[in-house]
């Protein structure tokens, strides 16, 4: 798999089976209480309170711990997830959002927490990547403290992958959630033109793709459709999956769609959306060549599918 956006670019090994290997999990997850590091291979993403640590000396860089941060972060973990491994390398994240001032938890002095979404083309892909993984499993524990069936506390089991009820009597097993969205270049049924909008939260005037989430029941091809017609009044037919990109923000996994349109009226039903428009291929080169007209390349699958349509002739 090459990589096509950011947030998709990791290829550690998930190592799902040493999340089931309690002897494993407590020789290299649990802190080391002779502060004896030799041998480890440790790196800790730390995550306070949904945001992202970053070096703040020099040029802008992932805050991937190793050595004695590690350890100190570790030690002082709220939550700490066995993310995967890369070789002999331990990956995990931890939550330190427990504290007000999480610096007094043994951070370096020249790091900084900041919302990973704004500075992520700002790092390099695969480091945005690990940070993306860390943030959303982070988020996902933060808000599954409690059983959702029937309210008691629930424990971190399987290296962070799951939280159980403590309620013997419920003891119902949580997994973190991803929540599918579809995300879709609609074309024109005659002419050579593709269906962008303007959603009221874009900053600027940015036209992207037409999206929205998957609701319970429904098949990926019948989100697409619905959610273009629900945005645009506008009818679609062979919907074709094209390729996904994580988006844990906060926890979404983003489904890209061709699809065309049979119907040319736009009406714009939605309070989100509050412009769609046919573009041609000129009009779509000339946005390309601004800075805010369209999504940033890389960053987001809206864009690729727009130029995997707007280069294809
Ligand atoms: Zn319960």
């Amino acid at each position: 798999m090459s990589s096509k956006f950011y947030y998709d670019g990791i290829t550690l090994d998930r190592a799902h089976h040493l999340r089931m290997d309690e002897k494993w999990l407590a020789e290299n997850l649990s802190a080391d209480p002779s502060g004896d590091l030799a041998g480890k291979n440790l790196r800790i993403i730390p995550v306070w309170r949904s945001k992202s640590l970053i070096f703040t000396g020099g040029q802008i860089q992932a805050a991937i711990l190793t050595g004695r941060a590690a350890e100190e972060v570790r030690q002082n973990a709220a939550t700490l997830v066995f993310l995967g491994l890369e070789g002999d390398t331990i990956y995990c994240a931890a939550d330190l959002s427990h504290a007000d001032d999480p610096h007094s938890l043994g951070l370096p002095a020249d790091t900084a927490f900041e919302d990973l979404r704004g500075l992520a083309t700002s790092l390099d892909p695969i480091d945005a990547g690990y940070l993306a993984y860390a943030r959303a499993i982070i988020h996902w524990h933060l808000g599954h403290k409690f059983c959702g069936i029937c309210g008691t506390e629930t424990a971190v089991g399987r290296g962070g992958h799951e939280r159980r009820c403590t309620n013997p009597d419920c003891a119902r097993i949580h997994f973190p959630r991803t929540d599918p969205a579809v995300i879709m270049l609609v074309t024109h049924p005659s002419e050579e033109k593709c269906l962008l909008g303007h959603n009221k939260r874009f900053r600027g005037l940015t036209y992207s793709t037409i999206a929205g989430f998957v609701e319970p029941g429904e098949m990926l091809e019948q989100a697409v459709v619905r959610e273009v017609f629900e945005e645009t009044n506008i009818e679609v037919v062979d919907v074709a999956y094209q390729a996904s990109q994580p988006w844990p923000f906060p926890a979404s996994i983003m489904l890209g769609f061709r699809a065309r349109a049979v119907t040319t009226e736009i009406i714009c039903h939605d309070q989100e959306l509050i412009d769609a428009k046919w573009f041609s291929r000129d009009e779509v080169h000339e946005m390309a060549k601004g800075d805010e007209s369209l999504p940033p390349s890389n960053l987001s699958i809206s864009r690729w599918l727009i130029d995997s349509w707007l280069f294809e002739k």
